[in-house]
């Protein structure tokens, strides 16, 4: 699986509609303190369906939409859009969309009222896109999201919690998904 664009509104920082193109090769992110660097990786980590607002550095769910500033009223809504090219060794997931391909999966949170998932367009679970994204290298708790600070959280870690990140590193985060949707859990 490959991302190819991600797109915010009304993301914490994000208060206008803004895209960002990930093309083939090494992206870099970077600006001032502050500027939404981090915004960016936990956009891509929400929309996978992070469902911890303490991972998402608030206090609830709500606080991913933007909040306001003195010159600017707060949004209602948040929405982020990932785009992703999936490959035929990726798990198919059973949405009924095609097993490689462009596949486009976008999350909104309204105020008070939860979030909502679509996959192209079409309103879908979040089991659905947990199930989507639950291998390895992908997913809100893939190994390969590495956010700020966690590698010295890594090195202070106890022996059972750096057990835990090994088991997610491992892909086991995965297959516990998996297996709750087996048992219809
Ligand atoms: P650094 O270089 O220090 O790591 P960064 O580029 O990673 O900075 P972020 O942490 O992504 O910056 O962005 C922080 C900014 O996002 C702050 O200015 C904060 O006020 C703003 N922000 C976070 N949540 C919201 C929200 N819900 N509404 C409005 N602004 C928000
Ligand atoms: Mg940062």
């Amino acid at each position: 699986m490959q991302i190819k664009r991600l797109k915010l509104s009304g993301f914490k920082s994000f208060v206008e509609p803004a895209e960002l193109r990930i093309e083939p090769g090494l992206t870099g992110v970077v600006g001032p303190n502050g500027c939404g660097k981090s915004n960016v990786l936990e956009a891509i980590r929400w929309v996978m369906g992070e469902s911890s607002p303490k991972s998402m550095r608030g206090s609830g769910m709500d606080d991913v939409i933007f909040a306001g500033t003195a010159s600017r009223p707060a949004r209602d809504f948040a929405e982020v859009s990932l785009l992703v090219e999936r490959f035929a060794e990726d798990l198919p997931g059973d949405l009924g969309v095609s097993q490689h391909g462009d596949v486009e999966v976008t999350r909104r949170i309204e105020r008070g009222a939860g979030s909502a998932y679509r996959v192209n367009g079409r309103d879908v679970r979040a089991k659905d896109v947990a199930l989507l994204f639950a291998d390895a290298a992908t997913g809100a708790h893939s190994p390969a999201l590495v956010s700020q600070g966690k590698i010295s959280a890594v090195i202070a870690a106890k022996p059972t919690e750096r057990r835990l990140m090994l088991e997610e590193a491992a892909g086991i985060a995965g297959l516990h998904v998996r297996r709750k949707d087996a048992e219809g859990k």
